[in-house]
């Protein structure tokens, strides 16, 4: 696995000191991004599906098996299979490969199928449910791949673990770089996977740790997908932790700007890190976000993925209440992507 990291998906990834954003914030704290956007797919997705497959093929498994929705965990999963040479089924919903045909094209080119699932609204819980039929099925050749710290135990902490290399390394090369450690870190928080790579390894460092949900719209249920701010305790997709419910305990319907944070839930061990008090979960919402993707992009010459872009926000805000000290931001994936969408949507700010 270190040795795949190093001379493949091209780690380690840097740190990057942001020094006109901090100056221009004026408060004298210094800003920081571990560069998850270098590593090889852009995002740091492919840190956990390089680990699930090669998994797949120590245990004698010719096929990898998963969903996507906005088509980053089957590009990365699809990008991990060709490297091993496994085949790899790509359940995805037929509302969205309409949506997002770039992903959808780079899944075919790097060799995986794609398979269009019809059933119900065909966005990504159809395609959960699909997923899971077909391992149910296909287990003896197959292992299922998920995408976040989310799903039965093992799978979130096999991905926490395969994660996990984030926060090692950004711990030391931050040490390597101040001398110090970092008065707090950022990272925005979908299922949670980039978020507890980071904060695994500074839990037991006196470091203040933000996950940063997305507040989206506002805070009417439906109009974000802050779960751990704003939800309750309960069951789903094989695991318990705290989730946004409809008036039936459902799954409630959830939105973000984003749409690799857009899940009414996080994994479990987020819950309990709330619940212990460990880690500060708050929200930034659309507008924010925005904002602060432009002003990475203008200032420091880094187009952020829009979900990196919330962390990106919440840090420039701690950093305006702080008097001094550092941050340390996860920046997750790098924001090609999502560049049509937000030229479209709200021009150049
Ligand atoms: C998928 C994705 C996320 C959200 O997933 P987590 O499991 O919460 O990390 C965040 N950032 C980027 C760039 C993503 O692609």
């Amino acid at each position: 696995m270190r040795r795949i990291r190093k001379e493949f998906q091209g780690r380690p990834t840097p740190i990057s000191h942001l020094e006109r954003l901090s100056d221009k914030i004026g408060t004298g704290v210094q800003i920081y991004v571990k560069r998850e956007d270098l590593n090889h797919t852009g995002a740091h997705k492919l840190n956990h599906c390089m680990g699930e497959a090669l998994l797949a093929k120590y245990m004698g498994k010719k096929k990898v098996i998963a969903e996507t929705g906005a088509g980053q965990h089957g590009v990365a999963l699809a990008t991990a299979a060709a490297y091993f040479g496994l085949e790899c089924d790509i359940y995805m919903g037929a509302v969205d490969i309409k949506k997002q045909a770039p992903n959808v094209a780079r899944m075919k080119i790097l060799g995986a199928n794609v398979i269009e699932v019809t059933d119900g609204l065909q966005t990504l819980k159809e395609a959960v449910d699909a997923a899971f039929k077909a391992y149910a099925a296909e287990y003896n050749d197959a292992i299922y791949c998920i995408g976040s710290v989310l799903g039965p135990h093992p799978f979130p902490m096999m991905v926490r673990d395969f994660q996990s290399v984030v926060g090692i390394e950004a711990r030391e090369q931050f040490i390597e770089m101040t001398g110090e450690l970092p008065d707090a870190i950022v990272a925005c928080v979908g299922g949670g996977s980039n978020a507890i790579g980071l904060f695994s390894g500074f839990l037991n460092d006196p470091v203040d740790i933000y996950g940063v949900e997305p507040l989206g719209r506002g805070t009417a249920l439906g109009d974000h997908a802050a779960s751990l701010k704003y939800g309750t305790e309960g069951i789903m997709h094989g695991f318990n932790s705290i989730m946004l419910k409809d008036e039936n305990g459902e799954p409630a319907p959830v939105y973000s700007v984003a749409s690799g944070l857009d899940y009414p839930s996080s994994g479990p061990e987020h819950a309990f890190l709330h619940d212990l008090g460990r880690v500060k979960y708050d929200v930034v919402d659309d507008n924010e976000t925005i904002d602060a993707f432009f002003e990475l992009s203008r200032m420091e010459g880094i187009i952020p993925a829009i979900e990196s872009s919330h962390a990106v926000a919440y840090a420039m805000k701690l950093a305006k209440s702080m008097k001094k000290g550092s941050i340390l931001v996860n920046l997750s994936g790098r924001g090609d992507k999502d560049m049509d969408y937000i030229i479209e949507k709200y021009g150049i700010r």
